[in-house]
């Protein structure tokens, strides 16, 4: 249950960077990773999401170099990284994870700017990796930052997020949308941001005071397969096609009533699950604004009813944790977030009940799913950054 810790990680960046390559950091970056409390599989129908940043960051401590760009991850799991030149990208491919900091040095010259550094750069991070917080976009816009100081190209962190995408899905070959990297680049203290993934509008939303955000982790894998996942995607094109519209985002449940004989029944709930989903956030965004907790639980739990029952993207693993978590003390709504079959759920938890609420949870999972959960509890903090520079 620890929680985030910022100048810690901070510290690690630093003190990796002077052990590895002597000296000091001209730049030290950091993003946070993200949760998403409403709005899934709504991104690629044009709908709306609700992320919030949370405080797990990618800190990244870097240096101009004439040599190839070098690059360490003090995460053991990440393997080494190959070295690579910012002016060579054109021609050669970069494996591993150094591909995250690469291709962002890959769009910025595609966006013109030619004099793109190479770095000797220490990564130091509390984002789980792959476990549905996004340490990817933390990684993409902590590099971000980072070539932004050292050529001062006084980019917007919402061009940075566009360009982490575009990292993503060209240079690392990962075809995500933009939530993550928008809620890395835009999040605010205490707040979740509504966003608008076609206007890329954000509305930040202050969350109720004394709320904590719990990530409950079921601890299976997530097996959403790219076949399922594509499944899902044409089955909501032909809902949309059917109503005469491009997108779902378009939508109406008065639209898709009146439609109802002329779609597939599986189609149909599909495009149930999108629409009603996609009309939560916006009552999510009002609930928040009104102070209404009680909403807000409820719409959390109607977004997993509908995941589980009319988009079945749910597994047993979520379906016990989200019933253990909204069982559980001072629990205002939990839901499963991300893509589904695994992976974690979402709670909004009262500060002074969380202890309780772990322990309960925990143990409602594990007699029922047999097997342990983890749980991440988290703050709502500002988006990436440069923490120090001596530039
Ligand atoms: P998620 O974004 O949900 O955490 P992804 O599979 O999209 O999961 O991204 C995880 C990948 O990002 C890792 O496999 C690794 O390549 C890279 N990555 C994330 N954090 C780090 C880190 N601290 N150091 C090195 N690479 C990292
Ligand atoms: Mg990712």
């Amino acid at each position: 249950m620890a929680l985030g810790n910022l100048s810690a990680v901070v510290e690690q960046a630093k003190s990796g960077f002077s052990e590895r390559f002597g000296g000091n950091p001209e730049v030290v970056a950091a993003a946070p990773g993200r949760v998403n409390l409403i709005g899934e599989h709504t991104d690629y129908n044009g709908g709306y999401v609700f992320p919030a940043a949370i405080d797990r960051f990618v800190v990244v401590a870097g240096r101009r170099t004439q040599g190839p760009s070098r690059l360490v991850s003090l995460e053991p799991s990440a393997g080494e990284a190959e070295p690579f030149r910012a002016a060579d990208l054109y021609r050669k491919e970069v494996r591993g994870w150094a591909a995250y900091a690469a291709g962002v040095a890959w769009v910025l010259q595609q966006e013109g700017f030619e004099d793109v550094p190479d770095v000797e750069a220490v990564v130091a991070s509390n984002v789980p990796l792959g476990s549905g917080v996004s340490s990817s976009a933390a990684l993409e816009l902590a590099f971000g930052k980072l070539y932004d100081a050292l050529g001062r190209y006084q980019l917007s962190n919402k061009e940075l997020a566009l360009y982490g995408q575009r990292c993503e899905n060209r240079f690392v070959g990962v075809n995500c949308g933009i939530m993550d990297q928008m809620a890395s680049a835009m999040g605010v203290a205490d707040s979740a941001i509504f966003l608008d993934t076609v206007t890329l509008d954000i509305d930040p939303c202050p969350l109720p005071d004394g709320i904590s955000i719990v990530l409950c982790d079921t601890r299976k894998p997530r097996q959403l397969s790219a076949s399922q996942y594509n499944e899902r995607r044409s089955q909501c094109e032909a809902a949309a096609k059917a109503l005469g519209l491009e997108l779902l985002r378009d939508a109406t449940l008065e639209m898709l009533e009146g439609a109802r004989d002329a779609l597939d029944p599986v189609v149909f709930r599909r495009a149930w699950h999108v629409v009603t989903e996609n009309a939560r956030c916006l009552e999510f965004r009002e609930a928040l604004k009104a102070g209404d907790s009680d909403l807000c639980g409820w719409l959390l739990r109607d977004s997993h009813l509908t995941l589980r029952d009319d988009y079945e993207v749910s597994c047993r693993e979520l379906n016990v944790m989200s019933e253990a978590a909204n069982a559980a003390p001072g629990c205002i709504g939990a839901r499963m977030t991300g893509a589904g079959f695994g992976g974690a759920c979402v709670a909004l938890v009262r500060i002074e009940a969380l202890g309780d609420f772990v322990n309960k949870a925990s143990a409602e999972y594990v007699k029922r799913a047999g097997r342990e959960g983890a749980f991440l509890v988290c703050r709502a903090v500002d988006g990436a950054r440069v923490v120090e520079s001596s530039l």
